[in-house]
């Protein structure tokens, strides 16, 4: 009630951007769609609920509190991976609901256990190993007594999966870092081989190793951003893009966000708008409140930087972006009145405003900036955006 803003989901969009994966990824392995950070900040509920109607049926998150909230919104039968946080009493949740989740250490192995113990159930376990991230997984040479422990607990622990994460894909200047990470992997498949036992899904690649790595793809892949219709980089998109003679960019984005213009009010030449004297008009202005800001979600580095879209054209912020609303040139848009709509992500009229540009930064961000929307932004699905 009373929104300040509303983002939308496009069905079609994330349609596309599936077919677009699937095919990608080909017959054998499985997909497994990434939906921590609240689902890039599209709304985990939201979100899933969609991905799964267009035939999704595996998520992983990076945490149980995560994987609990998204539990109550997916259907039976969809799989359910936490890669990151989980324990104490979220471990017991997730063993006890058949989520499965990452180990990495013994610590987490012995938990594992015996919460599966105490509650006559199975533990679903993704083995990582440490292959060249340097932040979570098993050495290799930890895995043989490992996988011993998982044999002799074969009772009340499942190896589902055996896996690792590459520490920047998306970048050729990391080439050599994935390669040795590939051959590390490599050797701890091997070290499960003759271990001899039932190791479930190896999986090794995200939306870059899909894109960028080959012979990276195992018996699934974590895909997130591309989902999204986002790539993981530039460099990214212009080699796939290169590589397959592509002029337009395959994937569509599936997040529209916007507003409505508040008040429209007119600045005389030499006039300042806002808050100090960051911003001053050279001639008479028609500026466009919009009640967007930093509070919302719309970041304080947009000051005198960043677009919205009123009437299908291109509205510079002008002045300091406030904590509650955002004041936009209008000028040159005719018509412009209270209560038209304002896109600040996303496309109106035949233009759009990327999130590469929302931000003006370089492409890391967009997972970030995507990741701060705020969670309390109403989410809603459409057919399909203008
Ligand atoms: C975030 C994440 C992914 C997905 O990464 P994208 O670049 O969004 O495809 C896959 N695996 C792990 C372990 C992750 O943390």
């Amino acid at each position: 009630m009373f929104n300040v803003s509303t983002i939308e989901l496009s069905a079609e969009a994330l349609r596309a951007n599936l077919a677009f994966i699937r095919h990608l990824v080909g017959k054998g392995p499985a997909l497994c769609t990434v939906v921590k950070g609240n689902a890039y900040g599209h709304g985990i509920g939201t979100f899933s609920g969609l991905a799964q109607d267009l035939g999704a049926d595996r998520f992983a998150v990076y945490s149980a509190a995560e994987a609990y909230e998204l539990k109550q919104q997916l259907h039976n039968g969809a799989g359910l991976y936490i890669m990151g946080d989980v324990d104490g009493p979220g471990l017991d949740w997730a063993v006890k609901h058949d989520v499965s989740f990452n180990v990495f250490e013994r610590a987490r192995l012995s938990q594992a256990i015996k919460s599966a113990q105490a509650q006559g159930k199975r533990a679903l376990i993704h083995l990582e190993v440490e292959t060249g991230m340097h932040r979570t997984g098993f050495a290799l040479e930890e895995l043989p007594q490992v996988l011993e422990t998982c044999r002799l607990n074969g009772a009340t622990l499942e190896v589902a999966g055996i896996c690792s994460h590459f520490a920047g894909a998306e970048s050729r200047s990391n080439h050599l870092r994935i390669q040795g990470q590939q051959k590390r992997f490599k050797e701890a498949l091997a070290v499960a081989e003759r271990a001899g036992m039932p190791i479930g899904r190896r999986h090794l690649a995200c939306s870059a190793g899909l894109l960028n790595v080959p012979g990276s793809l195992y018996d699934m892949v974590r895909v997130g951003i591309l989902h999204y219709g986002f790539w993981p980089n530039d460099e990214t998109r212009l080699r796939f893009c290169h590589a397959h003679g592509l002029t337009t960019d395959p994937l569509k984005r599936v997040i529209r966000w916007w507003s409505r213009v508040m008040s429209v009010s007119t600045v005389p030449a030499g006039g300042f708008i806002g808050y100090g004297n960051s911003f001053q008009a050279q001639a008479p202005a028609r500026i466009a409140t919009i009640p967007m800001g930093y509070a919302y979600g719309y970041s304080r580095s947009l000051s005198n930087a960043g677009h919205v879209l009123v009437r299908g054209q291109k509205a510079p912020v002008r002045g300091i972006v406030n904590m509650n609303c955002i004041t936009v040139d209008v000028t040159g848009i005719d018509g412009v009145e209270k209560g038209d709509e304002a896109v600040l992500i996303g496309s109106q009229g035949g233009n759009s405003i990327s999130v590469a540009s929302f931000g003006d930064l370089s492409d890391q961000l967009n997972y970030e900036l995507l990741t701060r929307l705020p969670a309390a932004i109403p989410r809603m699905v459409v057919d399909k955006h203008p």
